[in-house]
């Protein structure tokens, strides 16, 4: 049950055992928030900047944040970690990675201290029974997670954990280890894959910065109507596309968080739409939510 749906049920109710009642609806309460099976989002985390800035993107990813139920942990798939194998974060207190250059001196000041969750390490790498899942005690989080998890949850009290992507896997084989690790979502973990669907920034056009290039409105368009349409073997073998998409995916690591998010997605669950928008010629900030 809706837990707005339950807290109407139990208000309506007006018996003179009303605070019992209250009490074992609480105790309810909290049991549905654990075992509800949590959202998942891919987010378009765009420019570094906009880990500082209140502007339309961030003001967005705060907006659905807010809709959330409050996650146990954040399990995050960022375009910023590739690595040869899949490691996940194990450590207590992951570092705050300033992973960019040229920005100015705010944004390296800029710390997340989110604590780690070596038991959520473990529960990620045990899911996934296909490969092999390493503990990594060397990363921390890069920008692509605290760039976005810092409008979500300002206060950093929810544990961070990051998965690296493999660069010698293929998207189909990414989509596959997404699916395994789809179970976590039963434990109360939001999982965040942090990428843009269309990424090209050796075409970024600083003349505008409100629209895109038409090859990249058309990959926005097309990404967004394969996923609305479940078409999940077109996305996985997008490099097969055209031209729009071969110049909007130059280089896969952007492209694949959105594999993980849709790779969770069970067949009853919706996919949502928000930020959706084009910038600088070559970048698409759409983002996606999943139930
Ligand atoms: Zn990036």
């Amino acid at each position: 049950m809706d837990r707005r749906k339950f807290i109407r049920s139990g208000l309506i109710l007006g018996s003179t055992a009303m605070t019992m009642k209250l009490r074992t609806f609480a105790g309810m309460a909290q049991n549905l928030k654990s075992s509800a099976r949590m959202p998942a989002l891919f987010l378009g985390h765009g420019s570094p900047m906009n880990a500082l800035e209140l502007n339309e993107f961030s003001l967005g990813w705060r907006k659905v944040g807010a809709l959330l139920p409050v996650p146990s942990a954040i399990l995050c798939i960022s375009a910023h970690w590739e690595t040869r194998g899949t490691f996940v974060t194990a450590m207590e207190h992951p570092k705050t990675i300033h992973d960019f250059g040229g920005f100015p001196k705010a944004l390296y000041e800029v710390e997340y201290p989110a604590p780690g969750s070596p038991q959520l390490a473990n529960e990620t790498a045990l899911a996934v029974t296909s490969s092999e899942v390493k503990p990594d005690k060397s990363w921390g989080l890069d920008h692509g997670a605290w760039s976005v998890i810092r409008h979500l949850y300002p206060d950093a009290r929810i544990p961070v954990v990051q998965l690296s992507l493999d660069y010698t896997l293929t998207p189909k084989r990414h989509y596959e280890l997404a699916r395994e690790l789809s179970v976590l979502r039963n434990k109360g973990i939001l999982i965040i894959g942090s990428g843009n669907m269309v990424h090209n920034l050796r075409m970024l056009d600083w003349n505008k910065p409100d629209a895109g290039f038409d090859w990249a409105d058309e990959a926005d368009e097309t990404f967004r109507k394969w996923i609305a349409e479940r078409n999940h073997h077109a996305l996985n073998t997008f490099s097969k596309g055209g031209r729009a998409l071969e110049l909007s995916v130059p280089t896969p690591e952007h492209f694949l968080p959105l594999l993980y998010i849709l790779g969770m997605q069970e067949k009853t669950e919706e996919a949502s739409f928000f930020n959706t928008k084009t910038i600088m010629g070559s970048i698409s900030m759409t983002s996606v939510r999943i139930g």
